[in-house]
């Protein structure tokens, strides 16, 4: 039986890459995005996908969804909750209703998409994938609401993992350090770009096929023992402690 992926936010970016790498395994994947042209068009170019326009943060939109992936698949093997949207401000300055827009789609979708999609996974002893980030596990400037949004996201995946598991159901977080998207165009400067290279080990921002690997990965039958996670993939960002930046250049010239 071909398994059927349900990735939110998956016209684009990090979805995008999640539900071409869902169907390099065989998969059928049904793309949610709100964003209704984008959505038609990246689903045109692809096979075995059901596009379904759907605002993750609207229960009715979410029922519907979810009725539409059996409806048209007849099954889901796996929820991604991807759909995301990053807003940076700084604490005193940010605007109640930035927060709630933040609170929305980033904490409000994946509760909502989880619990809709609960039964159906319930048949298939299936499994969550939350995308969290590594600001959800690290505090930086200008992220009180998608930091704190993040860091709720990581903790309802232990939440979901506790209870869903008596249903035979995992469900597991990634955690991505900076990758290049348009959500990441949108917020990183050039000045901010070269600062995250200094920060990160691995020197480099992260690609979205590195980050649909470990989706993939936590989703399918090789993960099987595995609930209730978060892995953070983001080039060593979440290990690095202060001074890296100065110690690797005074490494670099040691070395010379
Ligand atoms: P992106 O902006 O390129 O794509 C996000 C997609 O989600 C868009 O197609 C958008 O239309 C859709 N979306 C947003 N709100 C929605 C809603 N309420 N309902 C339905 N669809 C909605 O983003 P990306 O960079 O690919 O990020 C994907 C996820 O990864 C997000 O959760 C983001 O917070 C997280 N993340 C990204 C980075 C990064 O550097 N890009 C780093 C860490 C975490």
């Amino acid at each position: 039986m071909q398994k059927v992926a349900v990735v939110t936010g998956g016209c684009r970016g990090i979805g995008l890459a999640t539900t071409e790498l869902f169907l390099e395994m065989g998969w059928r994947v049904v793309m949610v995005d709100r964003d209704g042209p984008e959505l038609r068009a990246a689903a045109a170019q692809l096979e075995n996908v059901l596009p379904v326009e759907a605002d993750v943060s609207i229960p009715e939109q979410v029922d519907r969804m979810v009725a539409e992936a059996l409806a048209g698949f007849g099954r889901i093997d796996a929820l991604v909750n991807n759909a995301g949207v990053a807003l940076f401000s700084r604490a005193e300055g940010t605007r109640f209703e930035d927060w709630r827009e933040v609170m929305e789609t980033n904490l409000d979708g994946v509760f909502l998409c989880t619990q809709a999609a609960a039964g159906a996974l319930a048949e298939t002893r299936g499994a969550v994938v939350n995308i969290a980030s590594i600001s959800g596990l690290r505090a930086s400037t200008l992220r009180v609401a998608y930091g704190t949004s993040k860091a709720g996201v990581i903790h309802m995946t232990k939440q979901f993992a506790v209870e869903l598991g008596e249903r035979g159901i995992r469900v597991n977080c990634v955690a991505p350090g900076p990758v290049r998207t348009k959500l990441a165009a949108a917020v990183h400067a050039p000045e901010i770009i070269s600062a995250y290279y200094d920060a990160i080990p691995l020197n480099r921002y992260g690609e979205a096929r590195e980050i649909a690997e470990a989706i993939c990965f936590l989703c399918s039958e090789k993960a099987s023992f595995i609930t209730g996670q978060t892995l953070a993939v983001d080039g060593g960002f979440d290990a690095a402690g202060v001074g890296l930046p100065a110690l690797r250049r005074d490494a670099a010239v040691a070395a010379d």
